[in-house]
Protein backbone atom coordinates (compact mmCIF):
# COMPACT_ATOMS: atom_id res chain seq x y z
CA UNK A 1 0.00 0.00 0.00
CA UNK A 2 1.40 3.37 -1.01
CA UNK A 3 2.07 5.79 1.97
CA UNK A 4 0.03 8.59 0.88
CA UNK A 5 -3.11 6.15 1.15
CA UNK A 6 -2.57 5.38 4.10
CA UNK A 7 -2.05 8.90 5.60
CA UNK A 8 -5.48 9.36 4.33
CA UNK A 9 -6.95 6.61 5.82
CA UNK A 10 -5.54 7.35 9.13
CA UNK A 11 -6.87 10.40 9.05
CA UNK A 12 -10.28 9.96 7.83
CA UNK A 13 -10.17 7.15 10.69
CA UNK A 14 -9.33 9.57 13.26
CA UNK A 15 -12.40 12.17 12.45
CA UNK A 16 -14.36 9.12 12.78
CA UNK A 17 -13.12 8.14 16.37
CA UNK A 18 -13.61 11.33 17.22
CA UNK A 19 -17.07 11.52 16.10
CA UNK A 20 -18.13 8.57 17.55
CA UNK A 21 -16.53 9.45 21.26
CA UNK A 22 -18.39 12.64 21.18
CA UNK A 23 -21.92 10.94 20.30
CA UNK A 24 -21.23 8.32 23.07
CA UNK A 25 -21.06 11.17 25.49
CA UNK A 26 -23.86 13.17 24.70
CA UNK A 27 -26.06 10.45 24.02
CA UNK A 28 -25.37 9.38 27.79
CA UNK A 29 -26.52 12.78 29.01
CA UNK A 30 -23.22 14.23 29.54
CA UNK A 31 -21.72 17.35 28.30
CA UNK A 32 -19.24 17.76 25.76
CA UNK A 33 -16.83 19.95 27.65
CA UNK A 34 -13.27 21.42 26.53
CA UNK A 35 -11.12 19.13 28.52
CA UNK A 36 -13.35 16.05 27.03
CA UNK A 37 -13.19 17.40 23.93
CA UNK A 38 -9.47 17.86 23.72
CA UNK A 39 -8.44 14.84 25.35
CA UNK A 40 -10.57 12.56 22.51
CA UNK A 41 -8.56 14.57 20.32
CA UNK A 42 -5.10 13.86 21.80
CA UNK A 43 -5.94 9.83 22.10
CA UNK A 44 -7.19 10.26 18.43
CA UNK A 45 -4.07 11.66 17.12
CA UNK A 46 -1.76 9.97 18.79
CA UNK A 47 0.47 7.56 17.41
CA UNK A 48 0.63 5.05 20.11
CA UNK A 49 -1.91 4.72 23.71
CA UNK A 50 -1.14 7.17 26.27
CA UNK A 51 -0.47 7.12 29.88
CA UNK A 52 -2.27 9.95 32.00
CA UNK A 53 1.05 12.09 32.00
CA UNK A 54 1.44 12.14 28.29
CA UNK A 55 -2.01 13.48 28.18
CA UNK A 56 -1.23 16.21 30.65
CA UNK A 57 2.02 17.02 28.60
CA UNK A 58 0.32 17.00 25.11
CA UNK A 59 -2.75 18.98 26.19
CA UNK A 60 0.38 21.56 27.53
CA UNK A 61 -0.41 21.11 31.15
CA UNK A 62 -3.73 23.21 30.61
CA UNK A 63 -5.47 19.85 33.22
CA UNK A 64 -4.56 18.62 36.13
CA UNK A 65 -3.83 15.10 36.62
CA UNK A 66 -7.19 14.74 38.78
CA UNK A 67 -9.09 16.24 35.18
CA UNK A 68 -7.31 13.74 33.42
CA UNK A 69 -8.26 10.83 35.56
CA UNK A 70 -11.67 11.81 36.29
CA UNK A 71 -12.94 12.37 32.55
CA UNK A 72 -10.49 9.04 31.38
CA UNK A 73 -12.68 7.24 34.15
CA UNK A 74 -15.84 8.44 32.53
CA UNK A 75 -14.26 7.26 28.97
CA UNK A 76 -13.86 4.23 30.25
CA UNK A 77 -17.23 3.38 31.77
CA UNK A 78 -18.89 4.55 28.14
CA UNK A 79 -16.56 2.49 26.42
CA UNK A 80 -15.20 5.28 24.70
CA UNK A 81 -11.32 4.45 25.85
CA UNK A 82 -9.93 0.78 26.67
CA UNK A 83 -7.29 0.24 28.98
CA UNK A 84 -3.86 -1.40 28.96
CA UNK A 85 -2.33 -2.48 32.54
CA UNK A 86 1.15 -2.41 32.05
CA UNK A 87 3.50 -5.11 33.65
CA UNK A 88 4.66 -1.95 36.22
CA UNK A 89 0.75 -1.17 37.24
CA UNK A 90 0.57 1.64 35.29
CA UNK A 91 -2.37 2.50 32.61
CA UNK A 92 -2.27 3.42 28.89
CA UNK A 93 -5.06 4.85 27.18
CA UNK A 94 -6.46 4.63 23.97
CA UNK A 95 -9.96 5.18 22.21
CA UNK A 96 -11.63 2.14 21.46
CA UNK A 97 -11.58 0.80 17.83
CA UNK A 98 -14.06 -0.78 15.70
CA UNK A 99 -14.26 -3.54 17.94
CA UNK A 100 -14.99 -2.96 22.21
CA UNK A 101 -12.91 -5.54 22.87
CA UNK A 102 -9.24 -6.17 21.90
CA UNK A 103 -5.35 -7.15 22.56
CA UNK A 104 -2.30 -5.67 22.20
CA UNK A 105 1.37 -6.26 22.02
CA UNK A 106 3.64 -4.26 24.47
CA UNK A 107 6.65 -2.98 23.94
CA UNK A 108 8.29 -2.22 27.71
CA UNK A 109 10.69 -0.32 27.02
CA UNK A 110 9.39 2.65 24.37
CA UNK A 111 5.44 1.36 25.34
CA UNK A 112 4.43 1.52 21.78
CA UNK A 113 1.21 -1.13 20.85
CA UNK A 114 0.11 -2.90 18.74
CA UNK A 115 -3.52 -4.09 18.57
CA UNK A 116 -4.30 -7.40 17.97
CA UNK A 117 -6.95 -8.12 15.92
CA UNK A 118 -7.73 -11.54 16.86
CA UNK A 119 -8.89 -12.85 20.55
CA UNK A 120 -7.81 -16.19 22.12
CA UNK A 121 -9.91 -15.50 25.01
CA UNK A 122 -13.00 -17.91 24.44
CA UNK A 123 -11.16 -20.89 25.78
CA UNK A 124 -10.10 -19.19 28.75
CA UNK A 125 -13.65 -17.89 29.74
CA UNK A 126 -14.81 -21.41 28.48
CA UNK A 127 -12.72 -22.95 30.99
CA UNK A 128 -14.04 -20.47 33.49
CA UNK A 129 -17.69 -21.33 32.99
CA UNK A 130 -17.10 -25.04 33.34
CA UNK A 131 -15.46 -23.81 37.04
CA UNK A 132 -18.83 -22.52 38.01
CA UNK A 133 -17.89 -19.07 37.19
CA UNK A 134 -20.34 -16.22 35.32
CA UNK A 135 -20.49 -12.88 34.04
CA UNK A 136 -16.92 -13.16 32.73
CA UNK A 137 -14.33 -11.02 31.02
CA UNK A 138 -10.82 -10.89 30.50
CA UNK A 139 -7.39 -8.81 29.74
CA UNK A 140 -4.82 -10.12 28.11
CA UNK A 141 -1.92 -8.06 27.27
CA UNK A 142 1.94 -9.51 26.08
CA UNK A 143 4.93 -7.46 26.74
CA UNK A 144 8.18 -7.67 25.04
CA UNK A 145 11.03 -5.86 23.31
CA UNK A 146 10.00 -4.12 19.89
CA UNK A 147 12.05 -4.49 17.02
CA UNK A 148 13.29 -0.49 17.66
CA UNK A 149 14.52 -1.22 20.90
CA UNK A 150 15.97 -4.49 20.40
CA UNK A 151 18.10 -2.92 17.52
CA UNK A 152 19.15 0.03 19.91
CA UNK A 153 20.51 -2.55 22.38
ZN1 LIG B 1 10.19 -0.32 21.86
ZN1 LIG C 1 -10.16 -11.16 24.20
Amino acid sequence: MCAQIRTMAATKNEDVRVAISQNRITDSGLRMTAPRRQLIEILAESERPLSVEDLSQRSKGKFDLVTIYRNLEVFRELGIVEVILLENGKNLFELTGEHDHSHHIVCRHCLKAERIEFCMGGELERYASSRGFSNLSHTIEVFGECPDCETKG
